[in-house]
């Protein structure tokens, strides 16, 4: 029985396989992807030993596949993640991650006083790395945030 559990949370037969997200990353990661919401079945793991991250985590998701947009705004999250397309229980496509220039309608700006909020416009940023570190410039008030006091639109 154990060996049955085991298979059903290691292979899906086709879909999405994220791996090495940093601890506490991959709930948020669901939520923005909005895979919480599908029809499709998820599985998690969470706070998974890691020897390159310490732990790490971990989603499957199965009969559903990113975009290559959703990639790149993984990035901004998990860097260091790795994506592998599924098919057929074999690795189809590794999806390599790449820092998007520019993100568009997924974050609110974190300036109240923005021109974003009151107007009928999508949000949007200049992501920017300084020493290793995510930030992103606001293109209404131009002012620049940590990624990690970023809060999403929905
Ligand atoms: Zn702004």
């Amino acid at each position: 029985m154990v060996k049955e559990t085991q298979l059903q949370v290691e292979a899906i037969r086709n879909g999405t396989v994220i791996d090495h997200i940093p601890a506490n990353m991959g709930i948020k990661i669901l939520k923005l992807f909005r895979m919480h919401k599908s029809e499709q079945r998820i599985t998690m793991g969470l706070n998974l030993p890691s020897s390159a991250l310490g732990t790490k985590d971990l989603i499957k998701i199965e009969n559903l596949y990113l975009t290559e947009e959703q990639a790149n705004q993984l990035a901004l999250y998990a860097p260091n993640a790795t994506v592998n397309q599924i098919t057929e229980y074999k690795v189809a496509d590794k999806l390599t991650l790449e820092l998007p220039e520019v993100i568009e309608g997924v974050f609110a700006c974190p300036n109240s006083n923005c021109i974003s909020h009151g107007e009928p416009v999508e949000s949007k940023f200049r992501v920017i790395v300084k020493n290793g570190v995510i930030q992103l410039k606001c293109f209404y008030c131009e002012k620049v945030f940590s990624r990690e006091i970023m809060t999403e639109i929905r």
